[in-house]
This record gives structure tokens, sequence and C-alpha cells, in this order.
């Protein structure tokens, strides 16, 4: 750790250009019940240790000049291929016994989008979602689809069998068993079972924002549900004018509330800050819905955004000159 953050410094002591316009990196790795009891000290270490690696190589890219797309993916990636989030390898498991996943990314320059839904074998839903946007006149694609234009672009497809652990497993288990109780019901009313989404916002060097999110969904989902995580508005929105937003929670109500876009609309139609947009969205209206979960997220200056109703939300960043900031729960 302390090696990373003296290459960090470094790199911004030396590198002449780096000042051009403020970089930033926002990431989440989900929001729930996260209680420090429930937490080992072990476990909360290899959590901290995988967010500071996604911040940090995130941010290499920014410093160096990447864009904002590389710098939201390539933190994706690693917390996508790490079993301790509920996105790629670490998913959580359908009714069925199956993993499926979601994803979406957006451009805060252009608006333009992409986003996969239910898609079982891609191992980095994100990159996906990315080629989605980027070479295809379409924003979704969906399942086999998206698992065949995944395929044609020759992005890394792996055998289901690869997104089995057995963490998320038992998950399954435990929350079958519980499913027909009252306190079973409450368990999931709670969101008490499970966490781990991941997200991330960047802000290069150029000034554009890019924002991007993807998920297992939520333990013991039916019928191809789909929450708001691949939903352009809802889990994931970016707009050079306003902000970039990702979000981690109780889908069915971020869709409804329309969350993400709701903090950009109101920044650019009351010009709240972000913080205000986004505790307003967050601790009024989603809670008023019912809804629990959080945002992170930029604004145009890289002012950095972390607003939740859980107990916790994994989550960190790290602005120009700083040292990559991380934190799990309740501060
Ligand atoms: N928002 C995700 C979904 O509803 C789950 C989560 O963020 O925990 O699919």
């Amino acid at each position: 750790m302390m090696r990373n953050s003296l290459i960090i410094l470094l790199l911004s002591v030396f590198n002449p250009v780096s000042y051009a316009q403020d970089i930033a990196l926002v990431i989440h790795g989900g929001s729930g019940n996260i209680y420090r009891e429930n937490l080992s000290d072990s476990l909360e270490g290899l959590y901290r240790e995988k967010l500071y690696e996604a911040l940090i190589s995130g941010y290499e890219i920014l410093l160096d000049g990447g864009t904002s797309q590389e710098a939201v993916k390539k933190a994706i990636n690693i917390m996508e291929d790490s079993p301790l989030f509920n996105a790629g390898k670490g998913a959580v498991f359908t009714n069925a016994g199956t993993n499926e996943m979601d994803a979406s990314i957006m451009d805060g320059s252009t608006l333009n989008a992409g986003a996969v839904a239910g898609v079982k074998q891609i191992k980095n839903p994100i990159n996906a979602a990315i080629d989605v946007m980027n070479y295809s006149p379409h924003v979704m694609m969906t399942g086999d689809g998206a698992e065949a234009f995944a395929k044609m672009r020759g992005l890394e497809i792996v055998d289901a069998s690869y997104f089995y652990t057995e963490r998320r497993h038992m998950q399954l288990m435990q929350i079958k068993e519980r499913e027909s109780t009252d306190q079973g019901n409450q368990f999931i009313k709670n969101h008490r079972y499970k966490f781990g989404t991941v997200g991330a916002v960047a802000l290069d060097k150029s000034g554009n924002m890019v924002a991007g999110t993807s998920t297992g969904g939520m333990t013991n989902k039916k019928y191809g549900r789909v929450g708001d995580s691949p939903i352009i508005g809802a889990g994931t929105y970016a707009n050079n004018k306003t902000c970039g937003i990702s979000a981690t929670g109780h889908g069915e109500y971020f869709i409804r509330g329309v969350v993400a876009y709701d903090i950009s609309a109101l920044m650019e139609y009351t010009g709240l800050s972000i913080q205000e947009a986004a505790d307003l969205v967050i601790h009024e209206k989603l809670a008023e819905l019912g809804g629990v979960g959080g945002v992170i997220g930029l604004d145009a200056k890289g002012n950095v955004m972390m607003s939740f109703n859980s107990n916790g939300m994994f989550r960190g960043f790290i602005k120009q000159k700083g040292n990559p900031q991380i934190f799990i729960f309740k501060e």
C-alpha cells in the first residue's frame, strides 16, 4: 500500500501535464446492511485492499492522460474479477441457480450509453456494455443476443461455472430457506442479504465524465428480473454539464425513482450542488418510496459525492494529488 502511494505521489509531482483539468475517480462496491460486527477484520482488510487496487489502477490511467472510459473500465474490471463483489466473478445466484449479470456505461460528453442485461457467460459485463456503446447503434442488449454480440466483438467468454462461488451459493440457500417466512420477507425488505454491486465515475484531463455500473443483481431473483444497474437514468447516468452517477441498492426503487437522472436534473434545473441533490434524492425521495441504497458521483469540477441510506457502502475516491480514501461503514 505504501509503495503504491509513493508511486502516485511521484507521478503527480513529475508529470508536467497532470493538472490540465482536475481529475478524479470515485468507486463503490455495493451498499447494504454492512455493520462492523458482521465483517471480520480479515474480510474488511480484503475489501479495503481491492477497493484500493481499483482506485489506484484507474487513477494511474487518468494521471497518464487516459480517458474516463478507460479508468472506469479498469476500476470495474478489477472488482468484477474479485469474488468479493456482486459483479462478474462474485455475482449472486438467481432462484434457478444461475448467475445473470447486468451492466451499463454512459459518456457525459456525448450522452452516448451502452448496457447489457441478463448475461451469463461474459466474463466482464462492463466491457460488453462499453462495446454496445461504442460499436453498435443500440443502447441495451439482453441475454443471448448480448452474448452473441460480445463474442462477435472478441470479448472474453467463460463457462457459466466460472461464476460459481461457495459464499454466494450459500447465500442463495439461506435466503431460499427464509423465503417462505415473515422473517424472510423482512430480511429481503431490509436489504440484509446481499451487497456488492460495483460502480465507478471518472473525470479525465479533458473534462470528460464517464459513469459505469456492473452487478449480479439480487440473490434469488426470478423470471429474468432486471434491476436498475443496466438502466440509464436509474443506476447510471453521466452528463458533463452536471454530474456522473453510479447507484447501488434495491433496484426496483431506483428504477421507480429514476435516481441517477433525478440527481442530474436537480443540479441542472435548480442549481443544487451534487451532494445536496444526491442527499435529497437518497434521503428523502428514495427513502419515502421505501428504497434502500446509495450513489456515488462527481460533478464537472471533480467534487466527490457519496450518499447512502443503508448502513454501509463500500466506497472510495481519489482526487488530484490526493491519497486514496476508502470507507465502508457510516462514518
Ligand atoms: N442495484 C442492484 C440491483 O437491484 C443490486 C445492488 O446494487 O445491490 O440489481
